[in-house]
């Protein structure tokens, strides 16, 4: 695009080891009117799929045929990112981090003992919001972007990345039914809830978001700690969808395949035996009840030691990351998700609840 279509926001902070450095928000404002989408990435500092998508948009993105305004912040959290980890411990021995990547598939593990999900120290962006100054300079970080990007907007997507192997959607139960009807546009198989019970949780930038009049989905794509190519062309794809159902491009919006909304009954299918694990079905995708989803196999005899079906007819939900199943441990799970890519969704029976 022209690139003088473009006005960078930006705003310098320095964090608690002396180092000065932006944040950034590209604002691109198109030749006809329509609602703001805000658009940010890179909170959390191993997520880096996003912060591509987002870049390319900027540059991709045609003014003559954007009908609004897009508020585009590619790399919220530069000195996290700079260090692939999740949090910028801006007062922490940062040398310790070379422990960190040699164990970093414990994804709740913290080198410096903080604990990941009831942390005091508030590094975490991603709870800081809607700006917590007082916590340094992730919550100052926040609260610059609340009222530069969010605060002007009418819609705020945000991009994260998690581990599973497809990318999903996290839509906070605050805020539900305004939200999932827009989110299932971007197309993921899956809709995942998360409740909000503690006041850590409730930093999230959708949970705040969805506090006022607008609407905030969180969007995972499926690899930490690098990116994966597939989904950036998805991540093109479900934001420009978005779009089209804000009436920000031309087109009507379309969703290529199931969206499936998490609902409240999950299975726990655990694994009886030690062996390689051959699964049969991918994740966010559906079985019949009874429906084989995967199997166990002897090691040094290539013998099968166990057959796991589905006990009803649901989605999974989630498959062990592990080659080899360990006897007790969770395999899988199915879960009694809704469809809502189709028009007008219903419950499938009137015990459903996506309440976890
Ligand atoms: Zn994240």
């Amino acid at each position: 695009m022209n690139t003088e279509r473009i006005e960078w926001l930006s705003k310098d902070f320095t964090d608690a080891k002396g180092s000065t450095f932006p944040v950034c928000v590209a604002r691109i404002v198109g030749d006809s009117p329509g609602p703001t989408l805000g658009l940010i990435s890179g909170q959390h500092g191993m997520e880096h799929t996003g912060v591509h998508v987002l870049r390319e948009l900027i540059e991709q993105i045609d003014p003559a045929v954007l009908c609004g305004t897009l508020l585009v912040c590619p790399a919220a959290n530069p000195q996290a990112l700079l260090l692939d980890y999740e949090i910028y411990p801006e007062r922490e021995d940062l040398s310790k981090l070379d422990e960190y990547f040699y164990s970093r598939q414990r994804h709740a593990y913290c080198v410096f003992a903080l604990g990941r999900s009831d942390t005091k120290t508030m590094y975490n962006m991603n709870r800081l919001w809607p700006g917590k100054p007082e916590h340094g300079v992730a919550g100052q970080i926040t609260e610059w972007i609340w009222a530069t990007l969010v605060e002007p907007a009418e819609v705020v997507i945000d991009l994260h990345c998690c581990g599973n192997d497809r990318p999903h959607l996290l839509v906070s139960w605050e805020g539900h039914q305004k939200v999932v009807p827009l989110a299932r546009y971007f197309g993921f198989r899956w809709i995942k809830t998360a409740d909000h019970p503690s006041e850590y949780h409730k930093g999230k930038l959708h949970y705040q978001v969805n506090q006022t009049d607008r609407r905030c989905f969180t969007v995972e794509f499926s690899r930490q700690h690098g990116v994966n190519y597939d989904d950036i062309v998805e991540g093109h794809r479900g934001l420009r969808n978005v779009m089209r159902a804000l009436g920000m491009l031309p087109g009507d919006p379309s969703i290529l395949r199931p969206v499936w909304w998490q609902g409240a009954k999950s299975t726990q299918l655990a694994a009886e035996a030690q062996g390689h694990i051959r699964f049969y079905v991918g994740w966010y995708e559906p079985v019949a009840a009874g429906q084989l989803i995967c199997e166990i196999f002897d090691v040094p005899t290539s013998g099968k030691l166990q057959e796991v079906r589905a006990p009803f007819a649901g989605v999974v939900g989630g498959l062990d990351f592990r080659p080899i199943a360990c006897p007790g441990e969770t395999l899988c799970w199915v879960n009694d998700a809704m469809r809502v890519d189709v028009q007008n969704p219903t419950p499938p029976s009137d015990d459903w609840s996506a309440k976890h």
